[in-house]
């Protein structure tokens, strides 16, 4: 079984070269209670570098990983092998499975595992985002935290993401006016001509985030779907409107040690009496399937595109992943197994 570890912890920015593949046995027959998976599709997401630092520099010391071990992640697989009466050989399965090429695991609430429904007939790679976490945390954080209502005004970061890229669409069906920055000219046209976006920019051309968002919304920001953190998210605020809402999704800006860390104006927030509340994707796991439903039916009607970054094959795990810090993803980036 090979499988992508870190050589040491990461500090700044994520390279190539801090990863290695490593080989370990694998146990082809599962013990009572265990399923044997294949995997298909590895889900390649930002947060895992808070994972990858030393522990004192994490926010999650409990997850921390170790140079030379198994990552977890997302992903699908397909069950090869299996102990373990609810699953049978040839099932397709999604949830907690690991940057490698065999996952062992024992099911429990605890992996999120799940069949997947084969015959829905859409792509086994959607599992991973739009019917994966990425749908969940668009959804539940949108619709639960952001609390639109018809005609708001909402802004999203990193917005040609896996994340941001559902956001936007979910606002416009919700009847809001969505503006989305992201880092390149294509990603721009993109949010407008094939996302539905009302309007977009490329932050990394903008000198003044704070006046690129005043001239975006003259009258101000309702909901601010935050991805990004550091100023970014002060300029947001500085142009939220009156009991506005901050949906604080991520800060991929701050996960790299020398990203610059947000020092919002809290007179602002007290006197707008702005509302900024974090969540985590698993906040919504209770209404997992209710939403799945829904963007499942969105997408089959065409109201919402899904877009998909694919690279190939176990070792470009490490690129993959580093690309999400460079801006080089469109979309969800997953990695596809041979
Ligand atoms: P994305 O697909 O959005 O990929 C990351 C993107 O972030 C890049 O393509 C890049 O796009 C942008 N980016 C990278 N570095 C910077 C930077 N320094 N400044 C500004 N933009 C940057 O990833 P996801 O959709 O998976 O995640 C988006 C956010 O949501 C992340 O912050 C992530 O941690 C968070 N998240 C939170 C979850 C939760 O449960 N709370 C669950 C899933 C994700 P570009 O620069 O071109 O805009």
């Amino acid at each position: 079984n090979r499988y992508i570890a870190i050589r040491h912890h990461v500090e700044g920015s994520p390279s190539e070269d801090d990863f290695e593949v490593k080989t370990a046995p694998v146990r082809w027959t599962p013990e009572s209670g265990e399923v044997l998976v294949k995997n298909l599709y590895l889900s390649i997401d930002p947060y895992q570098l808070n994972r990858m630092k030393r522990q004192s520099a994490s926010h999650h010391s409990v997850d921390v990983i170790l140079p030379g071990e198994r990552i977890a992640s997302t992903g699908v697989g397909e069950v090869i092998a299996s102990a373990c009466a609810e699953y049978e050989v040839g099932d397709v399965v999604a949830g907690v499975l690991a940057w490698e090429e065999y996952t062992l695991f024992r099911p429990s609430p605890a992996v999120l595992m799940g069949k997947v429904d084969a015959s829905s007939g859409f792509p086994l790679s959607y599992h991973v985002g739009v019917l994966g976490t990425s749908g969940m945390t668009a959804y539940g954080g949108f619709f639960e935290v952001g609390k639109p209502k018809k005609g708001d005004k909402v802004f999203v970061s990193a917005a040609s993401g896996s994340v941001g890229s559902l956001v936007g669409q979910f606002a416009k069906l919700a009847g809001c006016y969505v503006v989305g920055c992201a880092g390149t000219k294509d990603k721009v046209d993109m949010l407008k001509d094939k996302l539905g976006f009302d309007d977009a920019f490329n932050y990394k051309e903008e000198p003044d985030l704070k006046a690129a968002l005043k001239k975006h919304f003259p009258d101000g920001i309702d909901i601010y779907f935050e991805n990004v953190g550091g100023e970014m998210l002060e300029a947001a605020l500085a142009n939220m409107n009156t009991y506005g809402r901050v949906a604080v999704c991520g800060v991929i800006s701050e996960y790299t040690d020398a990203g610059k860390r947000a020092s919002p104006d809290f007179l602002e927030i007290i006197y707008k009496r702005i509302t900024l509340r974090g969540f985590f994707a698993y906040d919504f796991m209770g209404k997992f399937h209710e939403y799945m439903g829904i963007i499942g039916d969105w997408t089959r009607e065409g109201k919402i595109q899904v877009v998909e970054d694919v690279s190939d094959g176990l070792e470009s795990v490490p690129s993959a992943f580093a690309a999400l810090y460079r801006g080089q993803n469109v979309g969800k980036k997953l990695v596809k197994l041979a």
